[in-house]
């Protein structure tokens, strides 16, 4: 069993929680990651890590302790605005069990819990071929190298997808805009006290700014437009500043605070056009390959359960991988359709709900609901 070898394709948290996990099985595991380091690109804000998902993965992989050092419990708080600034729901106890972990903080318990060596940072995977008695070949900067088992953890736009499955991510009709605030507290204490501890959304005709609080004094900002085509402003053709001008003629008549927070950015970070797989997202089972995390089933992150998926499909897998058939790989391969099948309808819902031409209307039902149904 020890001669088995497997290449994770992406060290996201997908591909580095299945890594840890079978490297305490035993398993002999590749993991190769595009990136050159651990903070080669910005890794994104945070993220909520639920207590029967993401978390469960990190205790079966003894990160338990290093999890609760890095959770945020006191940013769980959630707001809702209009597009005039009024506070229409507020909910800013932190008594919830969805504690915030930052993106980088995740990712270096991960890479950390790893032996040296194990991920080949810098190799960028250029494609997977079949090999000899069932194995593949995956090709990186010209090397080829044969493995008993790929996973394509490697995210929205997978090279692994593609040989088993033509399904394609589709643009889901909204692009959203990073922006960074730094050192909120002290510089920015009309953004922190908009946001709350935890996330605010302020939504109005087919547009909305998120904000939310993340580790280090720092709030992530997502400016939130419906549009048909992607909006396609490449940070490289335009400066921030007309970016920033542009986001704020989309909010005319929109309350002080918001325009002003949107204003007062202290760094454009990206323009991301949200795209996601068809919904129900399967594939006829073959040996020797298989998918997790984004690769597996892309949603927009309306639903908040992108990561935890991924998490729970790296403990899932390893499950079946430890346990040792191919067909303990395809029974996981069902229970990870039939699991995010759900989440996709419920991201894409959320999505339409809050990015809508109702403005609040939609988000402030759902928060009402969410609240008497936890009562
Ligand atoms: C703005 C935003 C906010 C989000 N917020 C949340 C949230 O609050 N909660 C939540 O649960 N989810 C959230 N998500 C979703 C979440 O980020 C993803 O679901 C999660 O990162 C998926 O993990 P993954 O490991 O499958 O893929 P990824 O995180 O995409 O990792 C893939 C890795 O593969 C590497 N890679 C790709 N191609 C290659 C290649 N050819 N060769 C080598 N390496 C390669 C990449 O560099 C990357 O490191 C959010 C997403 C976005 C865009």
């Amino acid at each position: 069993m020890s001669q088995y070898r497997i290449a994770i394709i992406g060290g996201g948290p997908g591909g580095l929680t299945l890594a840890r996990l079978l490297h305490l099985g035993g398993l002999t595991v590749s993991v190769f990651e595009r990136d050159t380091h651990a903070d080669d690109r910005p890794q994104g804000g945070t993220l909520d890590l639920h207590a029967d998902t993401g978390q469960r993965a990190l205790r079966l992989a003894g990160l338990e302790r290093q999890f609760l050092a890095a959770a945020r419990y006191d940013d769980q708080g959630i707001r809702l605005y209009d597009s005039s600034g009024t506070l229409l729901f507020g909910d800013d106890e932190s008594d919830g069990d969805r504690p915030e972990v930052d993106r980088t903080a995740l990712r270096h318990m991960l890479i950390e819990s790893l032996p040296a060596g194990m991920i080949r940072w810098g190799t960028r995977v250029d494609r997977i071929e079949p090999g000899n008695d069932g194995r593949h070949d995956v090709i990186a900067g010209g090397v080829r190298e044969s493995f008993d088992l790929v996973v394509g953890a490697d995210g929205a736009w997978s090279k692994v997808r593609a040989l088993l499955s033509d399904a394609k991510p589709v643009y889901e009709g909204v692009t959203m805009v990073e922006l960074g605030f730094d050192d909120v507290d002290r510089r920015h204490p009309a953004v922190a006290a908009l946001t709350g501890r935890g996330k605010m959304f302020a939504l109005g005709d087919n547009r909305g700014l998120i904000l939310q609080r993340n580790g280090h004094a720092h709030i992530r900002g997502y400016f939130a437009l419906r549009t048909e085509q992607p909006w396609a402003p490449a940070l490289e053709d335009a400066t921030p500043d007309a970016i920033r001008h542009r986001i704020l003629e989309y909010l005319t008549g929109w309350g002080d605070a918001l325009t002003n927070a949107v204003w007062s950015a202290d760094t454009v970070i990206g323009v991301r056009p949200l795209y996601a797989l068809p919904v129900g997202h399967r594939w006829a089972h073959r040996p020797g390959m298989t998918l997790i995390g984004d690769a597996a089933h892309l949603m927009s992150p309306f639903g908040g359960e992108g990561v935890n998926l991924a998490m729970t499909d790296a403990a899932d897998l390893a499950a079946a991988l430890i346990q040792g058939d191919d067909a303990a790989v395809e029974r996981f391969e069902e229970a990870m359709a039939a699991r995010a099948a759900p989440a996709a309808d419920g991201a894409a819902q959320g999505l339409r709900h809050s990015i809508s031409p109702t403005g609040p209307a939609a988000a402030l039902a759902h928060f009402r609901e969410v609240m008497v149904a936890a009562a």
